[in-house]
């Protein structure tokens, strides 16, 4: 039997890492979900029939952790309907748009001549207010992030530009284009937490975006190619040495961890007025006609990105929001782009494959690479019996979905995605009391 006792290598597959950022037009139909961020989904503020604004305020914020949402097009609400989501496994209440075409900006986005003078709480309240959320992943509110609790003594700030999952170079190509624009992001991001000077975590795989950064003036620490080393808790063992305890937070141990696409984000809507309406992402695989990194509007279906990119090869099989490893397979293209996509990932033959589960042999693989030093099979089997309060205590939610035990597991069983339902079952659980 194959061992992976010094870790799991994927294939790397950053075809796109020479693709330049190209901005996809906006098409005539845009589905923005009031969900697109972990809390309270976002209270609608238009209705049916009401124009709005390229950049426009369309969903408030319900409670503190919680997110407005923003237009990304000038056009008519068609609708406030629950739609399909790329990551909720229920329709989302979402706000159709006619987009007009005319790309009328909101007259609240406007350049500020200075943000120096700006004080920390006036930072933050910007930040919420552009409906900016972790794009890595979590889509956590970036606000609430950089809210500490008082006793937290935070001392550094990691920048998180490991991009380590296969396929996707978003960030990589932000890095390589936008240096300056980052690394201001970065530094307003410092002076809310009161922390020095930056470290811009990079793997040695992006060299490109090493030199570019470094040529900006960032301090950039190299990394190794490892999966999955972007992961927050591996990045600060890493690069510190320390340890987030179980079931704990980075601010425990001194440190703030920010995604690049996000300090990108911070950048935009603290210098130039913008909110969160747009993104970057990669397409890519073998079963789309062209790859590439584009610039997209929130709200964008998938077909739409996927027609954009010349449309689907012969025996395309699987449609995955992000990467191999951590993305999310699609039922179906007609999902939108949201704050969180990093990447439209299209599989077709032997890629795809999916392999027939059999039982668990024990064979103990999943366990040797998992990691945060948990159970899979064991948080699986929990999970897949709604025993989530025994696979809380089994530390369920200290998994970070990195995948690496589905990748190993000899018997072909999807534990990550059981994982993830038992994920899904407790939080819903904790919501109710
Ligand atoms: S249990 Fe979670 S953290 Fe551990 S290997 Fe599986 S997906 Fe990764
Ligand atoms: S779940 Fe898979 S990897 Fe884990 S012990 Fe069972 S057969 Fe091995």
């Amino acid at each position: 039997m194959k061992s992976f006792k010094g870790g799991i290598h994927p294939e790397e597959n950053k075809i796109t890492t020479g693709s330049l950022i190209k901005e996809m037009p906006a098409p005539e139909l845009i589905v923005i979900p009031f969900s697109q961020h972990t809390g309270a989904p976002a209270k609608p503020l238009v209705k049916k029939g009401d124009r709005v604004l390229v950049g426009m305020k369309i969903g408030e914020a319900e409670g503190y952790i919680s997110s407005p949402i923003h237009s990304s097009v000038s056009g008519k609400v068609k609708d406030i309907r629950v739609m399909p989501h790329p990551v909720s496994a229920i329709p989302v209440l979402s706000c159709v748009i006619v987009n007009d075409g005319e790309n009328e900006p909101d007259p609240s986005i406007k350049k500020r001549t200075s943000y120096d003078t700006l004080s920390v709480e006036e930072l933050k309240n910007i930040i919420k207010e552009a409906g900016i959320v972790g794009l890595g992943g979590a889509a956590f509110p970036t606000n609430v992030k950089l809210s500490p609790p008082p006793e937290a003594h935070i001392d550094t700030l990691i920048i998180n530009g490991a991009e380590c999952e296969p396929y996707l170079t978003a960030d990589d190509r932000l890095m390589q284009e936008m240096p300056e624009r980052i690394l201001e992001g970065a530094n307003i991001i410092a002076k809310i937490l009161g922390v020095k000077e930056p470290i811009f975590a990079i793997e040695e795989n992006k060299p490109e975006a090493i030199s570019k950064m470094k040529a900006a003036g960032a301090n950039v620490v190299t990394l190794k190619t490892k999966y999955p080393q972007g992961a927050e808790k591996q990045l600060i063992k890493a690069i510190l040495d320390r340890e987030v305890p179980r079931g704990g937070l980075p601010f425990m141990v001194g440190v703030v961890v920010q995604n690049i696409g996000t300090v990108k984000a911070v950048a935009d809507a603290v210098i130039y007025g913008e909110p969160l309406y747009k993104r970057v992402l990669t397409v890519t695989g073998d079963g789309v006609k062209n790859r590439g990194n584009l610039l997209v509007a929130v709200g964008t279906l998938f077909k739409d990105v996927i027609d954009f990119m010349g449309g689907y090869t012969d025996n395309t099989i699987k449609l995955i929001m992000g990467g191999p490893m951590m993305g999310i397979s699609q039922k179906t293209d007609t999902v939108p782009v949201i704050k969180g996509t990093s990447g439209i990932l299209l599989l077709k033959g032997e890629q795809a494959n999916i392999p027939h589960s059999e039982p668990c042999i024990n064979c103990g693989e999943c366990v040797e690479v998992c990691p945060m030093h948990l159970v899979p099979t064991l948080l699986a089997k929990l999970s897949e019996n709604g025993k989530v309060k025994m696979a809380n205590r089994w530390g369920i939610m200290d998994c970070i979905e990195c995948g690496s035990c589905s990748y190993v597991c000899p018997a072909g069983i999807k534990l990550v995605q059981a994982i993830r339902l038992g994920k899904y079952l407790l939080r819903k659980e904790r919501s109710k009391k």
